[in-house]
């Protein structure tokens, strides 16, 4: 971390614990979860937080929520996020609150999402024609933007998700599809609240596009393809319903959380909800300097990610691990190496050690094991080897 940040830092009111130790994004948050800093379980997901977002890192503990969110923000190959806990436990308060901490990306200003990327690896054909000709006269396709975070409601309809043609309009085909969620969404975060309570079709959709990166609307001779490359980011309480197994494996890292445990950070978060809900802008502004640091470090991180390595000898204890905990998903291994990969530039270095895969493998690894599966297979040796048997003892 940049010496600036640490002067800041080490200035600040907000710290009183163990200063000196303070050299990253990564410190920081680890010294704001604790009893000095906070946000609450109790304040989230009250709908309070709407308008003026509760500063991310004033939230009280939640390391690992807070972690798996920058990640997503640093990037976007780990596949998504999902956060599985009861309510009121300030999932989607540090969701929202991460609108402060966003770093800039290129962002196409074609209605089709064109890039200069696309051109890189898909030729000239991979954009649409009017962007092939600013292309051809050397007028850029994109400028730079904030990530953005795009909600889709729960009572989101498929074409509010994946858009619509529009009948009335005349003209040119693609002038008469209007873009859906998954457009808007395209290099932005896709957040879903409640998404093991979505119907089945959206999800569907949702996850194709996450797949594709595109997506095409189609209607009669109609049809335009639209670019959606997000970072999902769900929420769900196991209370109200299990989600497909599927769909868990699409996301890459996932959280556990739970509400918390020390009475004094308990009690912690609940004066800050309290100074919060009585002064939204007098909290906002109490972090306003940290969460400026921490959006620079955030966007420094996405910056040097190209250059992050994983030594052979970290990716050969990653695949090790992987082994011994007998998962199938191939989604283990990307996760695993890409949140790795984004946790040491969140720290500022260029290369993945042990102590990154302790951080991460919990959270890219878990809830990947399908019981279904093992059962299956096990049950499926059975058979062979009765049938083997029976085969060996019968034909002689
Ligand atoms: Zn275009």
């Amino acid at each position: 971390m940049s010496d600036e940040f640490s002067r800041q830092i080490i200035g600040s009111d907000n710290i009183s614990q163990s200063d000196s130790s303070i050299r990253s994004l990564k410190d920081i948050i680890e010294q704001d979860s604790g009893d000095k800093f906070q946000g609450s379980q109790d304040q989230q997901d009250s709908g309070l937080v709407e308008k003026l977002p509760f500063p991310f890192l004033a939230i009280v503990g939640q390391v690992e929520m807070k972690y798996s969110l920058l990640l997503a923000l640093i990037n976007p190959a780990i596949g998504g996020v999902l956060l599985v806990g009861p309510r009121g436990t300030g999932k989607t308060t540090a969701i929202r609150g991460l609108v402060d901490l966003v770093p800039e990306i290129p962002r196409s200003l074609c209605y089709y999402g064109c890039l200069p990327e696309d051109i890189e690896t898909g030729g000239i054909d991979a954009v649409c024609p009017n962007c092939a000709r600013k292309f051809a006269m050397g007028e850029p396709l994109a400028a730079l933007d904030k990530i953005r975070l795009v909600e889709l409601p729960l009572n989101a309809r498929i074409e509010d998700v994946v858009g619509v043609v529009d009948d009335n309009i005349t003209g040119h085909d693609r002038l008469r599809l209007h873009r859906g969620i998954l457009a808007h969404a395209d290099h932005n975060l896709l957040l879903v609240d409640e998404v093991n309570l979505l119907a089945d079709e959206v999800v569907d959709s949702i996850l194709d596009a996450a797949a594709y990166g595109s997506y095409t609307v189609r209607r009669g001779a109609t049809s335009a393809t639209f670019r959606s490359r997000f970072v999902l980011i769900g929420t769900m309480n196991p209370e109200e319903g299990r989600l497909r197994p599927q769909i868990m494996d699409r996301f890459g890292l996932r959280i556990v959380v739970k509400g918390l445990i020390e009475t004094n950070q308990r009690l912690e978060a609940y004066k800050r909800v309290q100074a919060y809900l009585a002064n939204p802008r007098q909290v906002m502004l109490k972090y306003s300097d940290e969460t400026k640091i921490a959006q620079t470090e955030v966007q420094m991180a996405r910056d040097i990610l190209p250059n992050v390595k994983i030594p052979e000898n970290v990716t050969n204890l990653a695949l090790d691990l992987i082994h011994q905990l007998n998962i199938d998903s191939l989604r283990a291994e990307v996760t695993l190496f890409e949140a790795a990969r984004a946790f040491a530039a969140l720290d500022g270095r260029l290369e993945v050690n042990n102590e990154d895969l302790h951080i991460i493998a919990p959270m890219a690894l878990r809830m990947r094991r399908s019981t279904f599966i093992e059962k299956y297979l096990t049950e499926q040796a059975l058979e062979e080897e009765e049938i083997r048997k029976t085969v060996n003892h019968t034909l002689v």
